[in-house]
């Protein structure tokens, strides 16, 4: 539709936008009325300083880039006029922290938007690389920017892996599903190439390099900085074990890993990936 148009438009054009009257300008056709009032609450706060462009477009979200206090940012915005908020309810009403919740599909929204934030902390406690969650109010999440100037890290899907790299990423990502499942309780659900971005630590400079020490010195399986690092995204339908189909969402999670990394080489039998994520 016309929305989706605009926002399409304004992908790569890579402009920012300040904090004055253009930002209204600008958006007022991308967001709804009350998405524009948080954001301009958020921009208050400080949280977003500059508002950048799109980075994606997604079923249920858009993504831009932005500027605030703490440097660039992520904000994740979830519609709450369009989108198809149906394919949210299996995930989120029988998730057992969100039995309460009023089904309006604005409820749904605001939940699942807590949610993810939610699961990004529970990720990152158990060891696994994901987006620092910075804040989040109703249908907006405001994460780490992922990326350098502007530049969002590629997707494991448009990243080329050395032969030698697709092996230590293949088992990164298999570690950080058992942690998730061990460690933080939850299952993905949404896990492919598609939702793991990745860092191919090409500028590593001193400073970067003592953080990526930082990630990886809670556990000795981790890289060393030189190999590329997987670093796992989109946890808003992730699932705690209790929830009635968090076995068929780990099959399928599994799955798309394997039929990604068969192109590799990499052939691990379902059942033995499975076990692994379940040792503890
Ligand atoms: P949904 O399907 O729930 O609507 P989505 O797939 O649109 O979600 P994400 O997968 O979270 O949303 O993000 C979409 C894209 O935005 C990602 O593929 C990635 O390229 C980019 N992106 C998301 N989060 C970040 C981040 N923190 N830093 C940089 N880029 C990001
Ligand atoms: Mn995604």
């Amino acid at each position: 539709d016309k929305q989706m148009k605009k926002i399409e438009d304004k992908r790569d054009k890579n402009r920012t936008f300040k904090k004055d009257s253009s930002f209204l300008k600008v958006e007022e056709n991308v967001f709804d009325v009350p998405t524009l009032k948080l954001l301009y609450t958020l921009s208050n706060k400080g949280y977003i300083t500059e508002m950048g462009g799109s980075i994606s477009t997604g079923k249920e979200a858009n993504v831009f880039y932005a500027k605030g206090n703490e440097g660039e940012v992520a904000v994740k915005i979830y519609r709450l006029a369009s989108g198809t908020f149906k394919s949210m309810d299996p995930y989120i009403l029988k998730d057992p922290r969100f039995t309460n919740i009023r089904h309006s599909r604005k409820d749904i929204v605001f939940a699942w938007t807590k949610k993810e934030s939610q699961n990004l902390i529970r990720a990152k406690k158990a060891g696994i690389r994901v987006p620092r969650p910075i804040v989040n109010d109703r249908n907006v999440l405001v994460m780490e920017f992922l990326g350098k100037d502007g530049n969002p890290l590629p997707i494991l899907k448009d990243f080329a892996l050395d032969d030698n790299e697709a092996l230590p990423v293949y088992r990164q990502i298999i570690e950080y599903m058992r942690r998730l499942y061990v460690r933080a309780h939850l299952v993905h659900a949404d896990l492919s190439e598609y939702n793991i971005l990745i860092d191919p630590h090409q500028d590593e400079t001193e400073e970067n390099k003592s953080e990526n020490e930082k990630f990886s010195a809670k556990d000795e399986k981790n890289t060393t900085g030189l190999i590329p690092e997987p670093i796992i995204i989109d946890v808003g339908q992730a699932v705690t074990l209790d929830h009635p189909n968090a076995r068929e969402f780990l099959s399928r999670d599994i799955e798309n890993i394997r039929r990604f990394f068969k192109k590799y080489g990499i052939s691990e039998d379902s059942k033995t990936i499975l076990e692994k994520i379940k040792q503890k």
